[in-house]
């Protein structure tokens, strides 16, 4: 049976416990892993250090994020449980203003939970989304079992990938080969983070719509490219660190 929380407004963690709800609920349309809300469980312990605000670093990171994707030839936006209890709707909408492809990647796949996160998207407009059932028959290198199942139309062949919320190995594997890897991870210390070329270091619920944002209003920009290139990631992910440890 479902169960209703009402959270009052006013309570100083609101934002954090309404998100808790679209998770929990997103696990009970089976979306989201048992082991995705744990993940968040880590995610939140760095959001509470980091002052639950967008810094001006991951403003930064975004703009070059949606520069780079803006300049890319075959863009990916990957999706997993989380993401999709999250922020489907801003996910559909990034695509379609960076003409990227929706691929749904899953470190715990399961047939049902990959048909969940397809219909939720397409509930909220996406109207071709890859990696489905046998469509996901390409391999990344070296990773094991279904970790490494891929859309041979979409993250094997893209030239950038966004992949928001992911695990370290797979992160590093793409890397390795030759993708530009763009990411959400709320930890500046994951191997994610540190293998990613654009790391955005903020709560994906904050994230996403100034990310839209970013992207429709760069469209028509001519300084994608120096956008894009005047951003040092490992500098960012150090200002960020500093944040963390200093408040400031
Ligand atoms: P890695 O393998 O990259 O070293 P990990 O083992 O912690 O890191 P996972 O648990 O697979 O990685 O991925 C979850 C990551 O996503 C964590 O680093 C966590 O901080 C981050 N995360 C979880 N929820 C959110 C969120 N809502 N917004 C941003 N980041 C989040």
């Amino acid at each position: 049976m479902h169960r209703h929380i009402t959270i009052p407004p006013d309570h100083p963690r609101a934002g954090s416990l309404q998100t808790r709800e679209l998770l929990v609920d997103g696990f009970r349309r089976g979306l989201v892993a048992a082991e995705g809300l744990i993940a968040h469980g880590r995610g939140e312990a760095y959001d509470y250090l980091i002052g639950e605000k967008t810094t001006q670093q991951a403003q930064r990171a975004i703009k070059a994020a949606a520069a780079l994707l803006l300049l890319s030839r075959r863009p990916v936006i990957s999706v997993n449980g989380n993401v999709a209890a999250l922020c489907p709707k801003e996910m559909v909408e990034l695509a379609k203003a960076t003409r990227a492809a929706i691929e749904v990647n899953l470190f715990y796949r399961t047939g049902q939970r990959e048909l969940a996160i397809k219909e939720e998207l397409q509930r909220h407009g996406a109207k071709h989304v890859l990696g489905i059932g046998m469509k996901a028959s390409a391999r990344i290198p070296e990773l094991q079992s279904e970790r490494r199942r891929v859309d041979p139309e979409g993250i094997f062949v893209a030239d950038t990938v966004f992949v928001p919320l992911e695990d370290g190995d797979r992160t590093e594997a793409l890397a390795r080969m030759g993708k530009k890897i763009i990411t959400v991870d709320l930890n500046p210390l994951s191997r994610t983070a540190k293998a990613a070329h654009i790391t955005i270091v903020d709560n994906i619920v904050r994230t996403m719509p100034y990310f839209v944002k970013s992207a429709l209003s760069l469209r028509e920009s001519k300084s994608l490219k120096k956008i894009y290139q005047g951003f040092d990631n490992s500098r960012n992910l150090h200002e960020s660190l500093r944040i963390i440890k200093e408040g400031v």
